[in-house]
């Protein structure tokens, strides 16, 4: 397929607004999401990217060459991580043993649409600020019911915290990690609501950072849904109106992994 001259310069417009923060990049006319803003929630993943420090068990990303261009003619790395590192979905495996793992859980509920809670306010003023079910009710008093087949949320901020590993884990003096989550009330709801298949956030972790328990994980694996962590670029969706995909890889029995997460936004819909 040619690159005509129009659809060169646009591409090269594109690019050029891919490097501002501001506005993201305008797929060109042709492209099936022209009319839309395409919104990348994934932060990029290398050895330097944040990660919950746990004794025994986890470590950074690790990549080593297994061949280079001038000594095999061919470049190609080996990886060493764990499931739950970089911007990541959760499988209901991970806390539920009967529940699915990744590669079970069906396309169509990868695809949602977004309910975004905005918490980046009162996450500045206190970083243990928690989704109440009272935020879920101003939402929906705001915008109506859930939708069907929707994702759940939690805009803190926290994304631009990120590649920092200090401040993302925002670990206080007693080395207990302060940042924002859903409340034990919220994810309960929210596990209970039929049209919700899923919830994310900015942060680590869904359950608020001072919490070492992960009661918000182990109620919304029982109710057979996933979880989103450390998302990008919540700051770009709007309250509603957009879809999210989870790419999630489809490895056996994965309690988890790193995936590219990726909204789109009409740009009626535009923040
Ligand atoms: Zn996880």
């Amino acid at each position: 397929m040619s690159l005509t001259r129009r659809g060169f310069a646009s591409a090269i417009g594109a690019l050029g607004l891919a490097c501002g923060r501001a506005s993201p990049p305008a797929p060109p006319a042709s492209h099936p999401f022209a009319g839309y803003d395409v919104v990348d929630l994934t932060h990029p993943l290398g050895p330097s990217s944040p990660y919950i420090h746990v004794r025994g068990a986890t470590f950074p990303f690790r990549r080593a060459p297994i061949a280079t261009i001038p000594e095999r003619g061919v470049y190609a790395n080996r990886w060493e991580l764990t499931e739950h590192i970089g911007t990541h979905v959760d499988a209901p495996c991970h806390f539920d043993e009967k529940a699915p793992c990744l590669e079970k859980i069906p396309l169509a509920e990868l695809f949602a649409e977004v309910v975004v809670i905005e918490l980046a306010a009162r996450a500045r003023a206190n970083p243990d600020a928690e989704v109440s079910a009272a935020d879920l009710s101003a939402w929906r008093l705001a915008h109506g019911p859930f939708p069907a087949r929707s994702v759940v949320l939690l805009s803190s901020g926290w994304g631009a915290r990120w590649p920092s590993q200090s401040r993302f884990a925002n670990a206080d003096e007693a080395g207990i990690m302060r940042f924002p989550g859903f409340s034990r009330a919220a994810v309960e709801e929210l596990a209970a609501a039929p049209g919700v298949l899923g919830i994310g956030t900015d942060t680590f972790s869904i359950d608020p950072g001072n919490d070492a328990h992960f009661e918000g994980h182990r109620v919304l694996a029982r109710a057979g849904k996933w979880a989103l962590e450390c998302l990008a670029n919540l700051d770009r969706l709007p309250a509603q109106g957009c879809h999210l995909f989870v790419g999630a890889p489809k490895v056996e029995l994965a309690s988890g992994a790193p995936a590219r997460v990726v909204a789109w936004v009409p740009r009626s819909h535009r923040k």
